[in-house]
């Protein structure tokens, strides 16, 4: 049996085309079932949904031979034990500084204040912030970061942003781009050895679906 760890949303929906062109295919929508594993056309193959933030930890632990998740994840979770081997360019956005409109960033920044961050990201915070020399206070939340500094609890927030909708309707300017993310195909080191010709099969399809076709 080959377990895949996915999360639901935008990572399912995108990982779709590449598994099929391994040629499988997931019986059931994640939206509308109850169930956490889901079978696909191939008795040895089977889907389990976890948390985002839980795909490395199924992953590395072997609840699951390989996952999808994004460069942030593999970031805050460290990548111990992980085999990545194709970053799969899906679920694309990027990992940026945000500051209340009107805040200024560049100023505080210039002056060598501390600054409060707000972010649920805080490793990739701590080394952006160390690498630049600036002075912050880290405070970790688990969501709706975006709240933070409408409130005073921080100056600044690190979050992902996407087409920037959520930073404009929430009266929040992106000051720093800190990386661009992407998701990555993760594989269990063990499993790779033991299992290699079925995983071998799903990392080949995966790389040729990726690869654009060249002209002629
Ligand atoms: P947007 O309004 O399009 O900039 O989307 C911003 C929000 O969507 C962020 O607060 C994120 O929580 C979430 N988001 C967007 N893209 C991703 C992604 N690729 N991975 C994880 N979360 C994302």
């Amino acid at each position: 049996m080959i377990t895949l760890a996915l999360s639901k949303g935008r990572i399912f929906d995108e990982t779709l085309p590449l598994l099929k062109a391994a040629g499988i295919e997931v019986l059931d929508d994640p939206e509308t079932t109850r169930k956490l594993i889901l079978a696909t056309n191939l008795p040895d193959v089977r889907v389990v949904l976890v948390r985002a933030s839980d795909v490395p930890t199924y992953v590395q632990y072997g609840g699951a031979d390989l996952g999808i998740t994004g460069r942030d994840t593999l970031l805050e979770h460290g990548s111990q034990g992980l085999y990545q081997p194709l970053d799969l360019q899906i679920a694309k956005c990027r990992m940026s500084v945000a500051v209340r409109e009107g805040f200024d960033y560049a100023g505080a920044v210039r002056q060598g204040s501390r600054l409060r961050v707000a972010t649920k990201f805080v490793s990739i915070a701590r080394e952006f912030f160390a690498s630049k020399g600036v002075h912050v206070d880290l405070i970790k939340l688990y969501g709706s970061m975006e709240l933070a500094p409408l409130t005073g609890l921080a100056d600044a927030i690190v979050d992902v942003v996407s087409t920037g909708n959520t930073l404009k309707a929430n009266h929040l300017v992106e000051v720093e781009r800190i990386m661009d993310i992407s998701s990555r195909l993760v594989v269990n080191q063990a499993a790779l050895k033991l299992k290699q010709q079925p995983i071998r099969h799903i990392i080949d399809a995966f790389a040729a679906a990726l690869t654009p076709p060249t002209s002629v």
